[in-house]
């Protein structure tokens, strides 16, 4: 089954049941969301009256709890020592408030290293989520997402992951999430998925894809750029999208558009789910 949504707002008054509006307006069937500003660490208490009134209106509008999707802060960065104590307690109270809001899956940045050097860049990210789950002892995943390779950002390609993973202990607690438009950036080609998903099959496994990130690309394959552009706008194109979508091997696994929006003020995912469920692109943007 076909599971679709974009990235929603949340807000300290509102909270998911924001979010599930949001994602109803779009005819999205899952969603995407950050627990506050993900550029700061201003958190609100998460209220459960709210999270129970967002259950009730998830299940009569056919939105899918258990897809839905949290996205860890920026802030966060476990591959440099200088931000290590701030990034794992920060990080931990992000799996707690994710566990109390019953979601089972947090998508992370591994971090950049910036200076470092790899090896000790994988390493620390390795110290740190092992920290993170020795404090939180919840059900909530942690996806690491595979990244372009801008500047000194790890997990830009499947080796590294796969390092990560295995020097993890509760490694049945981490799973990938997969973003277009940084695979292309990062060097693997979405004109030929199959062998994409043959490789990280090969080297991970299938099986730790949790999430897949939908997003065209403003820049050229292998350019370590990271932009995201609307779908069947930007380098990788609609019909190469679709292909990811409808991909057998990534089927019942969410699909989340994080693409820009139009003149910065129009959210572009309810025409784009919809090209998306009709298999067929139409320039929405420019008509
Ligand atoms: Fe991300
Ligand atoms: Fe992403
Ligand atoms: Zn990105």
């Amino acid at each position: 089954m076909l599971y679709i949504g974009s990235h929603v707002s949340f807000d300290k008054n509102e909270q998911l049941v924001k979010s599930v509006k949001e994602a109803i307006s779009y005819n999205a069937n899952t969603f995407m969301f950050y627990t506050g500003a993900p550029q700061n660490t201003n958190r609100c208490n998460i209220l459960d009256e709210k999270t129970l009134e967002a259950l009730t209106l998830m299940k009569e509008n056919g939105i899918y709890f258990d897809k839905v999707i949290v996205h860890a802060p920026y802030i966060i960065n476990l591959a440099n020592r200088n931000n290590m104590e701030f990034s794992v307690n920060f990080l931990t109270t992000e799996l707690e408030r994710c566990s109390q809001l019953g979601v089972k899956y947090l998508v992370l940045h591994p971090g950049s290293h910036v200076g470092v050097g790899v090896d000790e860049g994988l390493n620390n990210i390795i110290d740190g989520l092992n920290q993170v789950f020795t404090n939180d002892k919840g059900n909530c995943m942690i996806l690491l997402e595979t990244m372009a390779g801008k500047g000194t950002e790890l997990g830009r390609n499947f080796d590294e992951l796969k390092r990560i993973i295995d020097g993890v202990k509760d490694n049945n607690r981490l799973g990938v999430c997969l973003d277009t438009c940084h695979l292309n950036d990062g060097g693997y080609d979405i004109n030929k998925f199959d062998d994409v998903l043959d490789e990280f099959d090969k080297i991970i496994g299938l099986n730790k894809i949790k999430c897949v990130h939908v997003n065209d690309s403003k820049n050229l394959f292998n350019t370590h750029k990271d932009r995201h552009e609307n779908i069947g706008y930007g380098t990788i194109g609609f019909d190469n999208l679709l292909n990811v979508i409808y991909n057998k091997r990534l089927e019942d696994i969410p699909k989340i558009l994080e693409t820009p929006y139009i003149n910065k003020i129009k959210a572009p995912y309810k025409e784009e789910i919809e090209m998306i469920r009709d298999k067929k692109f139409r320039d929405f943007i420019n008509l």
